[in-house]
């Protein structure tokens, strides 16, 4: 005889799932020490929603998707932020949660942790499922996975209630119940015409602009986009993530001339980007009226769903770049060299700006001394996975530090969700071997902030460097009426590096650029879990990043109620 539980590691196993991430409890606990007993690793964290995250991380860095496990009620809710975050983001997970007795929990009798999880899933991820009986385990695995998994990836919610774990089968009977995902995810090509539409369009384009999104890294065909943008010479325009899917540095990439780009590109090929608020849902005045835009996409229902597509390219990144490789035999393009000039001069002029910022010196430090002296560091060490969240520590994040190693960049993504630092970046080392550098704000620290423990436990190669301000934005808020700490204040001068020393860690406190530098090194070199506190001066920073137009401002001056 075997039982659910039995059958639910087994069918995860031979869907070749070789990390869970969760947090244990009633009524999974058991799970978790059977996987593990099976040679499947279990990563144990403090918070389901930091679990998830790693999860979603690690669904984005594979193409598998990454599992979590969570308890019922309240343990689901929290990883349910993670899966909707993972399906907004186009990462996939699937959510295993255990859950309570159907028939208590249905008629509303008040059992423990009661909820119907299924039903609260549904709105936040593609599907949800639930597992009623177990012989329907392995294909409720088989399901969750090729759903996360195929067309437009995202999060997949699949409920298992406590009684399904213990019910038991014939173990040769149980075993015919269990299956392998073929080919989860199968090659999509478009239409031969379209791609000649394509190339058409690009062809007579005197400003063609390619926008790669995280998709594209995600679609891991690295190098039919370089062959396409190389032998094009079309400028490109890496959204965040896509970042190191070719090196900064690549002659073509206008990352440095962003807004010229935007506003003056006739032409533009979106590999894997959608244009939501982050591409000013391409609207003037940030886009040209007159751009005509083509869009590679493994979803059909995101063309349109903005502005017209003129070229809708529907399949997956691989395939189509390859069709139109493949078609720039017959039908060549080349970037006319004009507009590679335009682009270039102005590229020159804001990296000669950025550089002047990056040279000076203030103390107590600003972020772009603090960052200067976080790139200089990272510069020698492309292998090193970047984790970023934070306002102004994503925003100023992102233009100084460069990359040139595809998927080594993890951040905030298409919510600008804070909370998935400590959890992207436990994923990236537990995936990857390789050294994580998380820099968090101080603020979007305390939203994963006791993971520290969990990077400990597991002697993680992570150093999170925290850009601390003191503050939600920055830490000079007042309160006008003189009692509380100002909503945006936090606690002042606090040395984050002794929450890293409590749990075995090496704990950093710096105050200069050279000093963040030489503790970063030494971070490094140690492989080990490090923290480095920056004291940025209380006023460095702006409220919002660079997102202040996102707030609606009170029109009445800010005054004590009397
Ligand atoms: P960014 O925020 O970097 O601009 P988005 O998350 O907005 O990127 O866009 C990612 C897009 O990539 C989504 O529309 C998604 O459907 C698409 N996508 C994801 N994987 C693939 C793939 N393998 N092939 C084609 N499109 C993909």
């Amino acid at each position: 005889m075997t039982d659910g539980m039995h059958l639910l590691v087994d069918a995860l196993q031979l869907n070749d799932v070789e990390t869970i991430y969760g947090v244990v409890g009633i009524p999974i606990t058991d799970v978790a020490r059977l996987a593990q007993a099976c040679g499947i690793r279990y990563i144990g964290f403090r918070h389901e929603s930091a679990a998830g995250h790693a999860a979603a991380a690690a669904g984005f860095l594979t193409k598998k998707p990454g599992v979590l496990l969570t308890v019922s009620g309240p343990g689901f809710l929290n990883g349910m932020v993670a899966a909707a975050n993972a399906t907004v983001n186009c990462f996939p997970l699937v959510h295993i949660a255990g859950s309570s007795d159907r028939a208590v929990v249905d008629m509303r009798r008040g059992d423990y942790e009661e909820l119907d999880q299924m039903t609260a899933a549904k709105p936040f991820v593609k599907a949800s499922f639930r597992i009623n009986r177990v012989q329907d385990i392995g294909r409720g695995v088989a399901r969750a996975i090729r759903t996360a998994v195929s067309g437009r990836p995202g999060g997949v919610y699949l409920d298992v209630p406590a009684a399904v774990l213990a019910e038991t089968i014939e173990a040769a009977a149980a075993a015919e119940t269990l299956w392998r995902v073929a080919d989860p995810a199968p090659a999509q090509h478009p239409a031969a015409e379209r791609i000649t539409d394509a190339l058409a369009l690009l062809a007579s384009a005197q400003r063609p602009l390619i926008v790669l999104g995280k998709g594209a890294a995600y679609a891991q065909a690295d190098d039919a986009i370089r062959e396409f943008v190389e032998s094009t010479g079309i400028p490109f325009l890496p959204m965040s993530m896509a970042k190191g899917l070719l090196p900064d540095d690549h002659p073509s990439s206008v990352a440095a001339a962003r807004s010229l780009a935007l506003a003056k590109a006739d032409v533009v090929l979106l590999i894997g980007a959608r244009l939501n608020w982050l591409l000013a849902q391409g609207e003037a005045p940030h886009w040209s009226p007159a751009a005509q835009f083509i869009q590679v996409d493994i979803d059909p229902g995101e063309f349109d769903s903005n502005h017209p597509i003129a070229v809708p390219l529907a399949g997956d990144i691989g395939s189509v770049i390859g069709d139109l490789n493949a078609g720039l035999e017959r039908h060549p393009v080349s970037c006319p060299q004009l507009w590679q000039i335009e682009l270039g001069e102005k590229r020159r002029t804001n990296d000669a700006k950025m550089a002047t910022r990056l040279a000076q010196d203030p103390h107590p430090m600003g972020f772009y001394n603090a960052l200067r002296a976080v790139r200089d560091v990272l510069a020698d060490r492309p292998d090193v996975y970047v984790v970023n969240e934070g306002a102004n520590t994503l925003d100023i994040g992102r233009n100084v530090l460069g990359m040139s190693v595809p998927r080594h960049r993890l951040d905030c993504g298409t919510w600008g969700v804070m909370g998935i630092g400590l959890g992207y970046a436990i994923a990236a080392a537990v995936e990857s071997g390789k050294p994580v550098v998380a820099i968090e704000g101080d603020s979007a620290f305390g939203f994963s902030g006791m993971e520290v423990e969990t990077i400990c436990r597991y002697q993680l190669p992570v150093v999170i460097i925290i850009l601390n301000n003191g503050g939600v934005y920055r830490g000079d808020g007042i309160d006008p009426a003189g009692t509380d700490p100002a909503p945006t204040v936090l606690a002042p001068r606090a040395h984050h590096e002794q929450v890293m020393t409590a749990f075995g860690g090496i704990g950093y406190h710096v105050t200069t650029p050279a000093e963040l530098h030489t503790a970063l090194q030494r971070a490094l070199d140690a492989a080990r879990p490090a923290l480095i506190d920056c004291e940025l001066a209380v006023t460095a920073g702006t409220e919002s990043g660079h997102l202040t137009n996102l707030n609606p401002h009170s029109t009445v001056p800010l005054a004590p109620v009397s």
